[in-house]
């Protein structure tokens, strides 16, 4: 949990120090106040209409009450009245839906052949721009960036989502030259610990991982109250499952369960894995058993359907390429334009296949949750890969209503702070995206936000992300 951030008047550091009763409000550095707009006591959203994030449906004519960075009141205009001395934002036209709260985020960027480059200070922007008030990153190129910065955004230094971050990724042998090699579960355990000292709250095992390992890693990680998830390949998600894992990332496109001479420990390779989901039948009794397996031990289930899309011949340009440095957006368009040409891609038959898979496990009972991905071969950018993951999910069968919630409430529930955030309701934090349009109808509309409001502080996206455009790449 983080304090709520208001503006306050300048106390000496002195006072500060010893008066922890006034203290218990950040203030915000200059440079993040010249990214909000709207910044007052008391504030009223009149005429709105209002998507709650629980899938209920949109009610127009709302007015939405926010004091103290919560929600105080809302209900029918009519009823629910601005409190005097408020300030009151006509939004006649415009929806609110809940902040986003998205779970496989990353500060780091393909920025050349294997290296990952650091871009925490545009992407924290980028997110909150897209709509995103909580994002959970998943897996860590940075050594201290996700906590460094997490601690920054809290304390009103910077502008960016809550974030829930990862300590560095948990992986056996691998070539990544960013990447440690686990030396067995003693070594495991003793990284979960190290870098929850540190500040992780969250952890990550990667494709080469052993099942001795990640097991030492997810007792460990479970001591101290933390989740774990892992984008596996060497340990099948039946296996993982069985050894207690909280999350599995990219829908099933990472199960080598199917793989049929699959050696324990050991990643037959993507491709193979890859191929083996591309046939899998959805209604068939291997499948069935799995996802049963995993709603049984309460495992849950990222789509990020966004990264898999820039793989997928066919498919539209990703939005917002204009943020990154020059050089950066026309190498993504050019591995674009090579992908449209590869008729004979796998992703052919794997992205759709992963649309139905992660379909099934929703109607099987699984609890669905969305993140981004903004890695592969480029070209997933933050915040507005956010927006478009909401209309994959869309494209995967899923009404907008469903979508959103999928992207704002599944979210927080994973990360266990539904009481607070991922719905718009009395109580909760005011986390709070308006959009031009109606969602409900048409979910593109998730694209043209207007503010982003963080525990009841409203940030002008226009304005974060015209402070990094093309430059996502340098920092
Ligand atoms: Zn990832």
């Amino acid at each position: 949990m983080h304090r709520r951030w208001r503006l306050t008047v300048l106390v000496p550091a002195l006072l500060l120090a010893a008066a922890v009763v006034v203290s218990t409000q950040a203030q915000f550095s200059d440079a993040v106040r010249a990214f909000i707009k709207v910044d007052a006591r008391v504030v009223a959203l009149a005429n709105v209409r209002v998507i709650d994030g629980t899938g209920a449906p949109a009610r127009a004519g709302q007015t939405i009450v926010i004091k103290g960075g919560s929600i105080s009141e809302m209900g029918d205009a009519a009823r629910v009245h601005a409190p005097e001395g408020a300030t009151v934002l006509d939004l006649a036209g415009r929806t609110v839906i809940p902040g986003l709260v998205m779970v496989h985020e990353h500060l780091y960027y393909p920025t050349g052949p294997g290296v990952y480059g650091q871009l925490g200070e545009s992407f924290v922007r980028l997110y909150l721009a897209g709509g995103v008030t909580t994002m959970r990153t998943a897996g860590n190129m940075n050594g201290f960036m996700d906590f460094k910065l997490k601690t920054l955004i809290d304390s009103g230094q910077r502008a960016g989502p809550a974030i829930d971050a990862t300590a560095p990724y948990l992986n056996g042998p691998n070539t990544f030259s960013q990447l440690r090699e686990l030396k067995g579960p003693d070594d495991a355990r003793r990284q979960v610990a190290y870098w929850a000292d540190e500040g992780a709250t969250s952890f990550k095992a990667y494709m080469n991982i052993r099942r001795d390992e990640l097991g030492a890693a997810i007792e460990e990680a479970h001591k101290r109250g933390l989740k774990i998830t892992g984008h596996l390949c060497s340990v099948t998600y039946a296996e993982a499952a069985d050894l207690g894992i909280d999350n599995l990332e990219h829908g099933f496109l990472a199960a080598t369960d199917f793989v049929a001479d699959k050696q324990p420990d050991v990643c037959p390779g993507q491709g193979r894995g890859q191929q083996s989901i591309a046939t899998l039948d959805e209604n068939g009794e291997p499948f069935k058993r799995l996802v049963k397996k995993l709603i049984d031990r309460h495992v849950a289930l990222t789509s990020t359907l966004t990264v898999f899309e820039t793989f997928t011949p066919g498919r539209p340009v990703p939005p917002g390429l204009d943020v990154l440095l020059p050089a950066l957006k026309e190498e993504f368009l050019q591995r674009h334009a090579r992908t449209a040409a590869n008729a004979q891609s796998v992703y052919v038959k794997l992205f759709p296949k992963d649309l139905a898979l992660e379909r099934a496990f929703v109607k099987a009972g699984g609890l669905l949750i969305a993140g981004t991905d903004p890695t592969g071969g480029g070209g997933v950018v933050p915040g507005y890969a956010n927006q478009r993951q909401l209309e994959l999910l869309v494209e995967e069968g899923f009404t907008p209503l469903e979508a959103i919630s999928i992207g704002t409430l599944n979210g927080a529930k994973y990360l266990g702070r539904e009481a607070k955030i991922g719905t718009i309701a009395v109580g909760k934090q005011a986390d709070l995206v308006v959009v031009n349009g109606d969602p409900s109808t048409n979910i593109s509309d998730v694209r043209n936000v207007e503010t982003v409001f963080k525990q009841g502080v409203g940030f002008d996206p226009a304005k974060l992300i015209e402070s990094v455009k093309g430059k996502a790449g340098l920092w």
